[in-house]
């Protein structure tokens, strides 16, 4: 049965201003599922509005009662874990393990972020006896939160949690493919975790009549987006006529390094994982695998053979899902039709399963690509690899960095001075050493070069959700 969602407005659900809805699809059949509230620019003031008349009390609380709704978020979506899992599988297609494993990081993004928020703090400067300098960090007001399809409630904690327990409000704006289970969390938020009302609104819709009025509004003090290249150029135009601060977590096209002396028995299951994780919809995903020439051959054979073997989910365990959007599912295919114009080799898939029903894609490997082809440079955002030859290190790093992205990469060598010497020569934010990926809430994660800027996750995020204020005292 189809259910109509409203946006979720100072504590409340609102109706849309237009009276518009959107339909949201269901990736395994392709059929029309649950309807969203199509938002506006009226809407988008509405909540920002609310959460600027909730800002003052709830950064005037003590960080310790504001970390302590966050812990109680944390445990009750732990509690509603099934209930998120269910609705998080339906709107993006993903098997019911993968969406518990990503309810279980958002409940620890509120977890960690609870915890740190009476941590924060600031420092006392020396200049003589004459005075006393202090640094404070506060939080920026209204934030508005803007996110994607591929990992909602995973994405939608690591940007909300910092926010709030640092003392700013949020003013989200999901992915209109994937918004019902950020609706839920707001909501259990306020109605059942005591986080006051308007301090966590949630706006749905698209990109164009709720994205860029929420990045326009005078009042959204900061914008933390997680997208595409192409949305965060325009979302960057609106921010820098507003002089606001972004944090970018963009696209990437990330290189998957292995060294003739790495252990492939870890090497092969860890590179498939690397670009079939959420059927390749991650934005980390190692879709450039570099092999070393003395074992390529090896290699490659072992890794089609592994990739033969991925298996489609039953819906219930690991196993690739659909892509989450008929958008996807064409542009994958148009990737097949651009490797064989390019004259890559499938050694794996390179066209359409034989599945009925569903955006269902082939788990893909392509071999006799050059770092020049589009199907090396360009992110497709599905499981799709690309596999190439180098020498040396040398020639590896080069390959590596030959890229307007930079947000991972990962590394498989038994030689532990060639990893950190690799890895601090590779260009991006996130670097994995024999795992891909690695990592928890605890470790800071974005973008060199058009991957992004700002960080999010770890110690670090909170810094980039408050402003220092330096205050001098002549004494
Ligand atoms: P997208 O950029 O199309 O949409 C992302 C969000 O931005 C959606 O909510 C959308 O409605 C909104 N939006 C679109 N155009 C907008 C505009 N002009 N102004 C304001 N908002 C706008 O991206 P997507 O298809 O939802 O997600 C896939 C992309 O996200 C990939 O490139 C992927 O690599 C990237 N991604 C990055 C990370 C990261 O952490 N770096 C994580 C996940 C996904």
């Amino acid at each position: 049965m189809s259910i109509t969602w409203n946006h979720f407005i100072n504590g409340s659900f609102a109706p849309p201003a237009s009276s518009a809805y959107l339909d949201e699809f269901n990736p395994k059949t392709g059929d029309a599922g649950d309807k969203i509230a199509r938002g506006n620019a009226d809407d988008v003031s509405a909540a920002v509005e609310a959460a600027q008349v909730a800002l003052g009390p709830w950064k005037a609380r003590k960080p310790i009662e504001r970390g302590r709704i966050l812990l109680e978020i944390a445990r009750l979506i732990r509690a509603n874990a099934p209930a998120f899992c269910a609705k998080e599988a339906e709107e993006t297609g993903k098997p019911l393990k993968m969406a518990a494993f990503e309810i279980e990081t958002a409940a620890q993004y509120f977890e960690y972020y609870g915890g740190l928020a009476p941590a924060l703090h600031g420092e006392t400067i020396s200049m003589g006896p004459n005075y006393h300098a202090y640094t404070t960090r506060e939080p920026f007001g209204v934030i508005g939160v803007i996110l994607p399809w591929n990992s909602p409630m995973n994405q939608a904690g690591r940007a909300i949690a910092p926010a709030l327990a640092v003392g700013n409000t949020v003013v989200a704006k999901p992915s209109e493919f994937t918004s019902i289970t950020l609706l839920q969390l707001a909501e259990m938020a306020v109605e059942k975790a005591g986080l006051p009302a308007g301090v966590f609104n949630v706006i749905t819709g698209n990109g164009k009549e709720v994205g860029e009025p929420l990045v326009g509004h005078p009042l959204i003090r900061k914008v933390a987006f997680t997208g595409s290249v192409r949305a965060g150029r325009e979302i960057g135009k609106i921010a820098a006529d507003r002089i606001i601060p972004l944090t970018l977590e963009l696209g990437g096209k990330s290189p998957n390094i292995v060294f003739e002396d790495a252990n492939l028995d870890l090497a092969v299951p860890g590179s498939v994982m690397a670009f079939t994780l959420n059927t390749g919809q991650v934005c980390l995903a190692g879709t450039r695998c570099l092999v070393q020439e003395s074992i390529y051959e090896e290699f490659s054979e072992r890794l089609a053979e592994a990739v033969r073997k991925v298996q489609f989910s039953d819906g219930e365990n690991f196993g690739l899902g659909p892509v989450t959007t008929k958008a996807q599912y064409d542009q994958v295919q148009r990737y097949y039709g651009i490797a064989q114009e390019e004259g890559a080799r499938a050694l794996v898939g390179g066209e359409l399963p034989d599945k009925v029903g569903g955006w269902y894609v082939s788990p893909t490997v392509y071999t006799d690509v050059k770092p020049t082809m589009r199907l090396a440079r360009e992110e497709i955002f599905g499981p799709v690899v690309a596999l190439m030859p180098f020498k040396d290190e040398k020639e590896a790093i080069t390959i590596a960095n030959d890229t307007e992205y930079g947000l991972a990469a990962g590394l498989w060598t038994s030689n532990l001075a060639r990893a950190h010497r690799v890895a601090a020569q590779i260009e991006a934010g996130q670097i994995y050493v024999n795992e891909y990926p690695a990592g928890g809430v605890e470790t800071p994660f974005g973008g060199f070069k058009q991957s992004g800027y700002g960080r999010e996750k770890g110690l670090e995020a909170l810094h980039h959700y408050t402003q220092t204020k330096t205050t001098i005292v002549r004494l």
